[in-house]
């Protein structure tokens, strides 16, 4: 069995944000070499994600809204977190959101559905953070 690790790096420029990075995990398998195997995706900071969805605008709109009536930025002071950080909002929308992605591999490539993509969420940008990509396989 062969294994492949990478951590890629985002620093995203505002608060929150949805990347499509399924190119960059396709690009680590191909780098990896593994040609049947499993590849997993999570956020290495705990106000990040990493999922599965559509790649489509009105959708990310949709969960920026549904994220903001469960756990609205403001007022900062609504939570115990805050003091030290204003973050607390982005800590339960990456909990709702999720940490990681396991996906298949077959024939070298990401085994998806039709629609199905893998995005980074971004819930306090403006630094940099990593994603952990560990592919095992043959
Ligand atoms: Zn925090």
């Amino acid at each position: 069995m062969k294994s492949f690790r990478k951590e890629l790096t985002f620093t995203v420029p505002s608060r929150r944000a949805y990347i499509n990075i399924t190119g960059q995990v396709q690009k680590c398998i191909d780098e990896s070499g593994i040609k049947e195997g499993m590849v997993l995706v999570n956020a290495m900071h705990i106000t990040a994600s990493v999922f599965v969805n559509d790649d489509e605008s009105g959708l990310h709109q949709d969960f920026e809204k549904w994220l903001e009536q469960l756990a609205p930025e403001k007022p900062y002071s609504q939570y115990k977190h805050n003091g030290y950080e204003d973050n607390a909002d982005a800590h339960m929308k990456r909990q709702i959101m999720g940490r990681e992605v396991v996906a298949a591999i077959t024939s070298g490539k990401l085994d998806f559905g039709p629609w199905e993509q893998i995005f980074y969420g971004e819930f306090d940008g403006k630094r940099p953070k990593r994603v952990l990509v560990k592919i095992i396989g043959e």
